[in-house]
């Protein structure tokens, strides 16, 4: 019943060109690399072993992967909206370098709210007599490049009268960013409806072809804005997820893409020749991509395992704790890293955990406004992320692109935390 705006920075925030380019130019890498994790049954089984047994959410989106596999997939156009987040990695010769932290696979948002930054920072700019600064940045449409994505996998399941069906959460704080894709959609003659889980186990039905109907109409893509996070799920709502992804419907993302976005899969990918193993014959993506990682280890039962959490112990501010879970907050760093990791060294525990370096990038000045805080000129860090956008006919890639930007900032004594937690402000790159 109240509406806020969303937070912002005042002002623009430098971001150095050749990383930012860095970030675009490997964009299609990543769309690809998890595209191919998705239909490795072999690796995601590997991977995860470890984490299924110790992460009850893990393992029952794991579950439910597999019965999918075993029934046979009944989808055959794939529908990929990525997020690859990055920050820039003080050297110690004040070099920055660009650094991933995550790669989002699932409900990867602001693309809409986002899409309308660089004009308000254009206008602060234009107010600050700054006229020629304005001119310089970049236009900014991800909402746009998402629509395309879901436009062309509804175009490739192939029914004039489906619908696109945003899958949202009870309460859904963030609903004007997902507006901006829906009227893409709209404009493009594609109609879109907006369910629950709830929805999905009270009026959801498969027919004999395992075509997905809602209330009588039938549903070619579901666009999940939910269903990331344990909280998003009781037992009918696992129920609902399990007919979604029985379904013919284009699924964005299927449930093998959001297992290739989990944290544990991150750090595998980080070890010798996994990459290679994955993107056979694209030795240059390879490269671009590898360029990105940050250490990252794991914390798995054995010898290995045992050192990393030793090492950690020993020097917790050079790393992050990070269990299996996406939304923000959930990261252990400095004296509770090491107090959490000493109290599960010992046990199985540890391994829905993995380790990270700490990325350290140069803070700079600015103004973070938010609705009902005191504004404050805050020393800040910033974290680009990078949409893509994928769709997949079969075995044949009909689309891959990078789709936009989205620049978050944050004041430096919250180690943790995005726009949705309420700490991050949405902000414009201003290339330098
Ligand atoms: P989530 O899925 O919760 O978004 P992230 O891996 O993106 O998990 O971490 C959340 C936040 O924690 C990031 O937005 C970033 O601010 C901070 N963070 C994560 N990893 C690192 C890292 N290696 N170094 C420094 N900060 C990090
Ligand atoms: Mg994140």
């Amino acid at each position: 019943q109240v509406v806020n705006y969303a937070p912002f920075t005042l002002l623009p925030s430098a971001v150095p060109s050749v990383l930012f380019e860095q970030a675009y130019a490997v964009q299609q890498d990543f769309n690809l690399l998890v595209d191919a994790i998705s239909q490795n049954k072999e690796f995601l089984e590997d991977t995860l072993a470890s984490t299924v047994k110790v992460d009850d959410f893990t393992a029952q989106l794991f579950r439910i992967h597999v019965q999918v596999l075993e029934e046979g997939l009944a989808q055959s156009v794939f529908l990929g909206i990525n997020r690859s987040d990055y920050m820039f990695d003080c050297g110690v010769d004040g070099t920055p370098a660009l650094k991933q932290i995550e790669i989002n696979t699932i409900a990867a948002s602001f693309g809409g709210l986002t899409s309308r930054t660089a004009a308000v920072h254009g206008q602060v700019l234009k107010m600050l007599g700054k006229s020629k600064e304005a001119s310089r940045l970049l236009p900014n449409n991800p909402s746009k490049g998402l629509a395309l994505g879901i436009a062309k996998a509804w175009e490739l399941y192939g029914s004039q009268s489906a619908v696109v069906m945003f899958l949202v959460e009870e309460v859904q704080r963030n609903i004007f960013d997902q507006r901006c894709v829906e009227n893409e959609l709209w404009n493009r003659n594609i109609r879109v409806i907006r369910k629950r889980f709830r929805d999905v186990f009270e009026k959801g039905s498969l027919d004999d072809a395992k075509r997905l109907y809602m209330d009588g109409q039938e549903v070619a893509v579901v666009y999940y804005r939910e269903g990331y996070v344990p909280k998003n799920y009781d037992q009918q709502n696992w129920e609902a997820r399990l007919l979604l992804e029985r379904s013919r419907a284009v699924k964005c993302p299927d449930i093998a893409t959001q297992l290739a976005g989990t944290k544990k899969v991150q750090q595998e990918l980080s070890r010798p020749g996994t990459l290679e193993r994955l993107l056979p014959g694209r030795a240059e993506a390879v490269t671009r991509i590898r360029a990105t990682f940050a250490g990252l280890y794991s914390l798995d039962v054995g010898e290995e395992g045992d050192k990393i959490a030793a090492m950690a112990i020993a020097d917790p501010d050079q790393f992050v704790l990070k269990p299996q879970r996406e939304g923000g907050g959930n990261n252990l760093y400095g004296e509770e890293l090491r107090q959490v990791l000493e109290k599960i060294r010992d046990s199985p525990e540890r391994t829905s955990y993995i380790l990270m370096d700490k990325i350290k990038p140069q803070p700079t000045i600015n103004y973070l406004l938010r609705a009902h805080s005191p504004l404050q000129v805050s020393e800040c860090i910033s974290e680009l992320g990078i949409f893509g956008v994928y769709v997949r006919q079969g075995k044949e890639m009909v689309m891959n692109k990078a789709a936009g930007h989205l620049l978050r900032t944050k004041a430096i004594e919250h180690a943790d935390g995005g726009v949705a937690a309420g700490v991050a402000g949405l902000d414009t790159p201003y290339l330098v």
